[in-house]
């Protein structure tokens, strides 16, 4: 296999410690044979929780942002190096929702997955256009900036271990997915996108997900797209048996 599938959910501001003790513990049976790799990304506070409770098991656990600096005088923030002690292996960077109510840019994206990366961590770089921006034929370049923004500097070696998600912002969280033709259109562009900037074999091995609204009903007929390596996936990672059959497409 080219590129191993990667489903990864993305708790966002959910899920106090309890709940995710019952959550991940809902969860550990039903993904027990997945064929793809399997991520939960979660807030700070469960971390440990996650990562205690999941030992042992396929499911590997994620953060959800993650500050460039190595430490200091930085209020609020978290270190890769404090995640990676943790246990955790994963990091969603650049999300819509951090780049729309947080002031992310491509510079600040390139600047935590490079500390990502420094410190062992696979950032998973979200990308993605508004509804604005696809009404007026934008996509492609919005998403090329993006994609430049977040790889520039990063030598091959490092690059590689990058999974890049493909999240239209219209698709999230709203029950509007990409339709199959869409996202592999988009994630196709992405992929060319990358070869651009490291070579067509390099592309071919990069993983892409999409995510906007995926769910057990959508997930077959876009994981069938031969662009598309996986999802990130919101609402429905909140319930284990929904995030189950996801993973199980
Ligand atoms: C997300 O937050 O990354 C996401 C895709 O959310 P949802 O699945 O709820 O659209």
């Amino acid at each position: 296999m080219l590129r191993k599938p990667i489903i990864a959910g993305n708790w966002k501001m959910n899920n106090t410690i309890a709940e995710t003790e019952a959550l991940v513990k809902d969860l550990i049976p039903l993904v027990a044979d997945a064929k793809c790799d399997v991520v939960i990304c979660t807030p700070y506070t469960d971390l440990a929780k996650a990562v205690e409770l999941t030992k042992g098991t396929n499911i590997k656990v994620g953060a959800e942002n993650v500050h460039w600096a190595e430490k200091g005088a930085f209020t609020g923030e978290i270190s890769a190096k404090m995640l990676v002690e943790l246990g955790v292996e994963y990091v969603i960077i650049g999300h819509s929702e951090r780049r729309q109510y947080f002031g992310e840019t491509d510079a600040s994206v390139n600047m935590r997955t490079k500390a990502a990366l420094a410190a062992g961590l696979i950032p998973i770089v979200c990308v993605g256009e508004t509804l604005e921006q696809r009404e007026k034929n934008r996509t492609k370049a919005v998403i090329r900036k993006q994609i430049n923004g977040a790889f520039a500097d990063i030598p091959e070696e490092d690059a590689k271990k990058i999974v890049v998600a493909y999240e239209p912002v219209w698709a999230i969280g709203t029950g509007k997915t990409a339709t199959d033709e869409q996202a592999q259109e988009t994630i196709k562009n992405i992929r060319g996108m990358i070869a651009h900037l490291y070579g067509r074999k390099f592309a071919n091995r990069l993983r892409i997900q999409y995510g906007g609204s995926m769910n057990p009903k959508n997930v077959a007929g876009l994981m069938a797209q031969p662009d598309i390596d996986g999802g990130l996936i919101g609402g429905a990672s909140l319930k284990a048996e929904d995030f189950s059959k996801v993973v199980k497409y």
